[in-house]
């Protein structure tokens, strides 16, 4: 029953069982790659598009990365590849308007499949862009910066404010940990933050199922369980970049994505930690400021969450207490591994922080330790407290 326990990563491209929870679990990514120098092997993912058009997105950082390699390795092969590079200047490329409108200006007529080279954004983009023109795409990953290389949905920036579109799977998720170690070390820690964020995302599901009667699956969550304790005990080993912690990150965040694959639903990575993440998000990109990585906002929300989790302590179900883990202890993992770790690192004004914790259960419906706290009048006490430790 729990056989998906043992499959190794890349054993489960197409995975598809019936659960102990009663529902029938599938992956439908046809290939699902990780490993040292594998990149060739796209050659292999791509041969039936062998005398057809691939256009291969990614950004000049990403280009560097793989994409040059996975252009080269293509074309030498006999490949058609049209190449756009878009320019994401010295910093992050946003998902906006520009670089959404320029990836499709970019598309030529009867391209049959694309190729996006990255981690965050261009996969996003690239499996938004699938969805609509029903053009497979493949994804080279770049960097171990977060998990949403399966996920549910495509969050991209429209007139200023964060959306969630509609999106595909890949066809094929293709991660060379060659290339993705050498990502930089402040992606490595956004990683680490998404991996941190799942044990107040775990407990979020499991306070749901005891409130609200939400479906909770035991395998996926020990799945996801398994990956982070792999990626807390080489923190320190992280820290200094070696490279068995690195594949560790790699391999939880491509498990959570996975997880969230087999279920249909962002439940197992995703619970108050990412609301707060989004919502000082949304706010930075309203007011033009560099947004910061996915991770590194997850890895700040986590410890302020896990509060929240002690300070409601004794409205919880005891299966809750015993999932949430301590502020102290996600705070210490933070410092380890040199992550920010609290909001003000990371330029979160009092207001803007004060106000996330108020309205952060409004970002989506999702029940979380918030709605308990708003529903219990307890979050306004709690807001203060917190604002209060950070900002005086
Ligand atoms: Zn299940
Ligand atoms: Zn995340």
């Amino acid at each position: 029953m729990n056989e998906i326990l043992k499959l190794s990563i890349n054993e489960m491209a197409n995975a598809s069982f019936d659960c102990s929870c009663g529902r029938h679990h599938t992956f439908g990514v046809d290939d699902l790659i990780m490993g040292k120098g594998v990149l060739p092997q796209i050659t292999e993912i791509l041969k039936d598009y062998k005398n057809k058009k691939i256009y291969m997105i990614s950004d000049n950082n990403t280009f560097k990365a793989a994409g040059k390699d996975t252009l080269k390795i293509l074309t030498d092969a006999g490949f058609q590849v049209k190449s756009n590079v878009i320019d994401s200047g010295d910093d992050i490329l946003i998902p906006d308007e520009k670089a959404v409108g320029n990836m499709f200006m970019e598309l030529e007529k009867d391209t049959e499949v694309i190729v996006s080279v990255g981690s965050g954004t261009l996969n996003d983009m690239a499996k938004f862009m699938s969805q609509r023109t029903r053009i497979p795409y493949v994804i080279v990953c770049t960097a171990p910066s977060m998990d949403g290389y399966a996920s549910e949905g495509a969050p991209l920036i429209y007139k200023g404010r964060k959306i969630s579109y509609d999106a595909w799977l890949p066809m094929a998720i293709l991660g060379d940990t060659n290339i993705m170690k050498d990502a930089p070390m402040h992606m490595l820690r956004a990683g680490y933050g998404d991996v941190i964020g799942k044990l107040t995302a775990l407990a979020d599901w499991r306070l749901s199922q005891e409130q609200t009667g939400e479906y909770f699956c035991e395998t996926i969550t020990e799945l996801v369980q398994k990956a982070i304790k792999k990626v807390v005990d080489s923190t320190d080993a992280l820290a200094k970049r070696e490279e068995d912690a690195v594949l560790y990150l790699i391999e939880a965040l491509t498990l959570t994505g996975v997880a969230m694959g087999l279920i249909g639903v962002s439940r197992p990575a995703s619970g108050a930690e990412h609301m707060l993440s989004h919502y000082w998000e949304m706010a930075f990109i309203e007011h033009g400021k560099y947004p910061e990585l996915h991770g590194i906002k997850v890895g700040i929300a986590t410890p302020i969450i896990a509060q929240i989790f002690e300070e409601m302590r004794d409205e919880l179900p005891e299966s809750v207490i015993q999932m949430m883990p301590s502020r102290d202890y996600v705070e210490d993992l933070l410092k380890r591994v040199g992550a920010p770790v609290y909001p003000t690192d990371v330029k979160i004004d009092k207001e803007l922080f004060y106000r996330s914790i108020i309205e952060g259960n409004t970002v989506r419906e999702r029940y979380s330790i918030l709605d308990l706290a708003v529903k219990k009048g307890k979050i306004e006490e709690i807001a203060q407290k917190l604002t209060d430790r950070f900002y005086n």
